[in-house]
């Protein structure tokens, strides 16, 4: 199967942060990698590969080598996207003869694609036992929900340019007036699990319609969520395939997919925690490391922040920088801004870019227009609590934030590929700022 082909699958289970983190921690767990409680000791030790999860949407992953470690090679993607978030006690009546849900946005998202097409539910629980309280993922998993449009007849001006409100336009309908009291009986029903056992949720919609490649030479990929599943799956695919060679790099690879980057990284799972930088401190310590050994490796680390870019866009192509203007399936982005939104600067993309001339990957440039304001991500964010030499990449797409995106077929598999490379490289600061990459 294609990489490509993969990655829809993989998409396809991960409907929200939860499920996606279910997903990476069952695939680990099948590779044999160890899961370590945050709230127990670890007993870690070299040539072991370990993961540990915070709030089952976050998770970092690592393997540590025979001989001293040197520094950290560390990749971070995120979990979440983008969605509607379904409010405490949801059920409406609206027109006297629906029942519809109450949602707020979770994120920066195209409000318009989200209308006229099938959608679910998806999130977790909290399952009470007792005096026990678990988290379970749930997904309703079938065509359950719709948002319709306002027929044209009724708005002239729809086509013009519409205002949309999110507590008035954006209400998605569950059923007909016989539905009032049954949502949380059907959630309950899914998971598996008594009404009454649900001690919380969080749930969030998400689209029904199927990821696809299509194009005349099959050159692109649609799905909801490639903003940034699309780099974790390449992430761990390329961290899962390094581990597998016998290798003599001596650095520790570290995988991070964070929750919580559409919102601004401000949870206690997020990129602006300490959940980096806390497992960063007790693998030194479970190494017998000083605090002053700890910092030495972390001297000696490289961090690649991996989310996804803008392509230029064919009917808005002046929306794109004069020169720097990426393409689908021309290879990795490299982001760049002058107020270092992105953490790409001289040295860091110097070094990446030699990752990538190993792993025989093209490359491109991406800047933001100079009368543009950009996205944020996570690079700079987790440089705050971790500092390293960092670069911000991605891969290129369009319809950002919609629950329906495109990217290109080739460039899965280009992540995967430069992140092998990566994974198994080693950086050494030499002297001050000399610094020496193996590989
Ligand atoms: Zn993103």
């Amino acid at each position: 199967m294609e990489p490509a082909e993969k990655l829809l699958e993989f998409i396809e289970k991960c409907p929200t942060a939860f499920h996606a983190i279910a997903q990476i921690r069952a695939r680990l767990l099948a590779e044999g990698y160890e899961e370590l409680a945050e709230g127990r000791a670890w007993k870690i030790a070299p040539g072991g590969s370990y993961f540990t999860v915070r709030n089952e949407s976050s998770l970092i992953a690592f393997r540590l080598p025979q001989a001293e470690a040197s520094g950290f090679m560390i990749a971070a993607s995120h979990s979440d996207s983008p969605a509607f978030k379904i409010k405490e006690d949801p059920e409406m009546v609206m027109a006297g003869a629906y029942t519809c849900l109450n949602v707020e946005k979770y994120g920066g998202m195209l409000m318009n694609p989200w209308f006229d097409r099938p959608l679910s539910v998806a999130g977790r629980l909290i399952i009470r036992d007792g005096s026990s309280f678990s988290t379970k993922p749930v997904n309703a998993d079938r065509d359950l929900l719709m948002i319709p449009s306002l027929a044209i007849h009724m708005n002239r001006c729809a086509n013009e340019g519409v205002k949309l409100n999110p507590q008035k336009d954006l209400i998605p309908v569950l059923g007909d007036e016989t539905a009032k009291g049954s949502f949380l009986d059907l959630i309950a029903r899914e998971a598996g699990v008594d009404k009454d056992q649900i001690a919380g949720s969080d749930l969030f919609l998400y689209s029904r319609s199927k990821g696809c490649i299509w194009g005349a030479g099959r050159e692109y990929i649609s799905s909801g969520r490639l903003d940034d599943l699309q780099c974790t799956f390449a992430d761990l695919e390329g961290f899962i395939a390094s581990g597998r060679e016998e290798g003599s790099s001596a650095s520790i690879p570290l995988l991070a997919v964070f929750d919580n980057e559409e919102v601004g990284s401000g949870t206690k799972q997020g990129a602006d925690s300490t959940f980096l930088s806390d497992v960063l401190v007790r693998i030194g310590q479970a190494l017998g490391l000083s605090s002053e050994g700890i910092r030495e490796k972390i001297a000696s680390s490289f961090m690649v922040s991996a989310d996804n870019a803008h392509a230029v866009h064919p009917n808005a192509a002046d929306k794109a920088d004069p020169v720097n203007r990426p393409l689908m399936n021309k290879g990795i982005v490299i982001k760049f801004n002058a107020n270092q939104k992105y953490t790409t600067d001289a040295l860091s993309q110097a070094l990446f870019k030699e990752i990538l001339r190993r792993a025989d990957v093209p490359w491109q440039n991406f800047t933001n227009r100079s009368d543009m304001a950009g996205g944020s991500t996570l690079g700079n964010i987790s440089a705050a609590h971790v500092s390293v030499n960092t670069v911000d990449i991605g891969l290129p797409q369009l319809a950002m934030h919609s629950p329906y995106e495109t990217a290109g077929v080739r460039d899965t598999e280009y992540l995967i590929r430069a992140m092998e490379v990566f994974f198994r490289s080693q950086l050494e600061e030499k002297a001050p700022g000399v610094y020496i990459l193996r590989s």
